[in-house]
Formats: C-alpha cells, structure tokens, sequence
C-alpha cells in the first residue's frame, strides 16, 4: 500500500517521519515541487506542544540540540516598557510541562531530513493536477508526467492545489498586515545578541506600536531572529516590494532599542517579505483517499506561533491515528474528527490576536495596552494549558 507525500515543507517531512515510525509497512513517496530543498532564512518559535508531538516521534533530542529555550515571553510598548509578560519557567513548573523554544527554519529542516535516510525526495515535481479514481489518486506534474498512488497526504502548503480542487469555496485572506523577517548574528565577522543592549538570550519579545509591531527572538548560536509587521491596504502594495533597510528604519526605528539596531545589522539581501494570509477555517481535511495536512488544511497568521506547530502535532496524530486504524481511508476520517476544532481555535483566535496586535487607533491601543496590563498570571498559564491540551 503506498502513500504519497506532496510537499516536503515542515508538514511533509514531519508526516514522513511518523508515518516511518507507525507503519513503517506502508510504502512512502514524497513530491517536492521546488527544485531544492531550501527553508526560509528566518526563525521559528516552536510552542512545548510541538515539541511533546516530536517526543512522540523520537526527534525531541534532536530538534532541541538545534533550538535554543524561550523562558519568557514580553509584550513591549514602542519605549520598551513591560504590557504584559509571560514566564515559561514558573507556568512550566506549574503544569510540569517543557519551555517553548526557537529554532531557524533551516537547522529545523535539517534535523527533519537527517531522520529520513532512504526515503527520497523527488524534487522538482509540482503536481498540476489529481483525480482520485475507484481505486487510486492519478497525480499529474507540471513536467507531464504523473503517477499513482493508493492515497495521498497533501502538504502543499497555503495555496494548496489539493484544497482549491476539493474545497473550491476556499479563499485565502489578506490579514491587513505584511511582514519582513530576518536573522543576524552568528558568524565572526558578525554582531551578536550580546553586543546589543538589553537582550536576554531566553526572552523573546514583540513590541506593540501603532499599526506596527516588531519581533525580536533570540536562536542558538547567537543569532537573533526578527520580524516586522506594518498595516497594509492591500496585499502585494507595490510599495513595500522595494522595501530595504532604509525604509524598515523609517518605519520601525522609532521604536526602542536595540530595534533599529537590529535592522542596521541585518544583510538587506536577505530580508525576506509576505504579506500574512490565512483561510477561514474548512469542514473537511478528509476527501476519501486524500488528506490535506499543515498549512494546506489550516494555515494561521503567525500571532501565536502556531502554523508549524499545528503541522506538527497533524503529523504525529495522523501516524498514531494510523497504528490504530489499518485502513488510511478510515484513519483519514477518524484524524479529521479530533482536528477540525483544534485547528479552527487556533486559526481563529490568531485572526483575532493580529488585530488587536496591529492596532492603529491610538485611543483603542491604548485601552488595549491598559487591559493587557490587567491580565493575571493565571490567564497566560491558561491560555498555555489549553495550547498544550492535545492527545496525541
Ligand atoms: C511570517 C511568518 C511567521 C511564522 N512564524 C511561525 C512560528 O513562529 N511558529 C510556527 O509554528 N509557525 C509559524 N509560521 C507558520 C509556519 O511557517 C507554517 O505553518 C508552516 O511552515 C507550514 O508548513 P507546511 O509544510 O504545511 O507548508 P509549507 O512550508 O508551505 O510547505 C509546503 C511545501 O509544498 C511544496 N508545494 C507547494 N505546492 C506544491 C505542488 N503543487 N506540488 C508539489 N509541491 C508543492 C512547497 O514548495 C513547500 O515545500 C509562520 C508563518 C509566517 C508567514
């Protein structure tokens, strides 16, 4: 019996590994349409419910030798000043969980490659076109070939061609807000998170301006990862596509230090730039043979640091789903039903974070900084238990 793997982002290679973990009968194929396997230079925060879904499918060591502990997270106003914060140690010890950490996207992929050997990756191979059969998933690339295959995982990401064929009514949206990311730090020649005043290298933060907000998340190996977000009419403005360093100053560099140092050190040939899209959230990720998995079953907007994290934990639940269940038609039906509601909490409640985040109006953020200044301890710790209450 053979299943096929489209895209081998974060979705597709976590899915490869649990599916060689839990049925290591199946037979395992994975389609890839870029012509290398290149993550994008940037971080990412990887929440203690990620890293309990890599436990379960033996990476925990490996993907926390490559990521470095977040023990706090803070809300910054534009002067630097505390709206609200989070201690992962003491919620931790609370409800005797582990930390959130970060990792660079790149590391990430590499730790999830090394635990692939003998599985290949057919680069190159876009698929154009499926049609799921009696019997099969007929699979058409864009380089005119095809394949079969008994049933599919389709990981292709947000603007999956599996969801626009099965769940047309589908439609991305813009969250209002674009995004530039980078990292700094790291080499010799290069400036680190010690250089730069104020830094803790377990603090992760996100200072709140008006219609703006910037990033700042600490990676191993003294390297900084950070993004910027700004309030856009429209996604793709023209404008922001030439956005280079000079213009992330005038638009961030008011903002406290070290924000504006962070974006003098940066390479400006590799800041990357998306505009934030989701979708709302589906009522199918089973489509009798086919499944749709990650980003291309529920992408989030990235304000709670869950996209890759929900990825992860489909992963896993689908390979235990599949040691339970030996019929992947069955398993796919069985896996939608624990994770339609899930995903659709995170989706939607991260819509919700963004907007309230991306605030304009100086009156309203100013309400919603008093609030969030309000917010016990026990709120936070909440909202973490609630992250972390998933079976897998
Ligand atoms: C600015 C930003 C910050 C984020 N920060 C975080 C964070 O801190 N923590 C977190 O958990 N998440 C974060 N996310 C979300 C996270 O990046 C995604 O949820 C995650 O990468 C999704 O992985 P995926 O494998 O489902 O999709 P993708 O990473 O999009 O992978 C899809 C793969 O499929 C391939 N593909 C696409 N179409 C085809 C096709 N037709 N044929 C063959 N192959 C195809 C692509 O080339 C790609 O390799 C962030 C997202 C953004 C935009």
């Amino acid at each position: 019996m053979k299943i096929t793997i489209i895209g081998a982002g974060i979705a597709g290679l976590t899915v490869a590994i649990s599916l060689r973990k839990f049925r290591p009968d199946l037979e395992l194929e994975i389609y890839e349409g870029s012509p290398e396997l290149r993550a994008a230079g940037a971080g990412l925060a990887l929440g203690a419910n990620a890293i309990l879904g890599f436990d379960h499918i033996g990476v925990k060591t490996e993907v926390l030798a490559a990521s470095n502990v977040l023990e706090c997270f803070k809300i910054l106003d534009p002067k630097g000043r505390v709206i609200t914060q989070s201690d992962n140690l003491v919620i931790n010890r609370n409800l005797q969980t582990i930390s959130n950490f970060a990792v660079h996207r790149a590391d990430l992929q590499q730790v999830l490659l090394a635990q692939l050997p003998g599985v290949a990756i057919n680069l190159c191979k876009r698929v154009w076109d499926f049609r799921q059969v009696e019997n099969e998933v007929q699979i058409c690339f864009a380089d005119g070939s095809s394949t079969r295959s008994d049933y599919v995982v389709a990981t292709d990401g947000i603007h999956s061609i599996f969801r626009k064929k099965l769940l047309p009514e589908s439609k991305i949206r813009f969250a209002g807000y674009t995004c530039w990311r980078g990292v700094v730090g790291g080499g010799e020649d290069l400036p680190s998170f010690k250089n730069l005043r104020g830094l803790n290298p377990a603090t992760a933060s996100e200072t709140w301006g008006l219609g703006k907000r910037f990033g700042i998340v600490p990676l191993p190996n003294d390297r900084i990862y950070w993004f910027a977000c700004l309030n856009s009419p429209k996604a793709k403005e023209e404008r922001f596509a030439a956005f280079g360093k000079q213009e992330l100053l005038e638009n961030f560099g008011e903002l406290h230090a070290p924000i504006p140092e962070i974006i003098q050190l940066t390479d400006p040939s590799k800041i990357l730039w998306n505009d934030i899209l989701d979708f709302s959230p589906v009522k199918n990720f089973a489509f009798d043979r086919v499944l749709l998995l990650g980003d291309a079953a529920h992408a989030t907007t990235p304000n709670m640091g869950q996209g890759a994290c929900q990825a992860i934990e489909g992963a896993v639940i689908l390979g235990k789903t599949l040691a339970k269940i030996a019929d992947p038609q069955a398993a796919f039906q069985a896996f939608e039903q624990v994770r339609l509601k899930r995903t659709a909490l995170i989706v939607n409640r991260s819509w919700q974070l963004g907007k309230l985040a991306q605030l304009a109006n100086p009156v309203l953020a100013a309400l919603r900084n008093g609030v969030f200044r309000l917010v016990p301890d026990q709120m936070n710790e909440r909202q973490v238990k609630e992250l972390l209450d998933v079976e897998f």
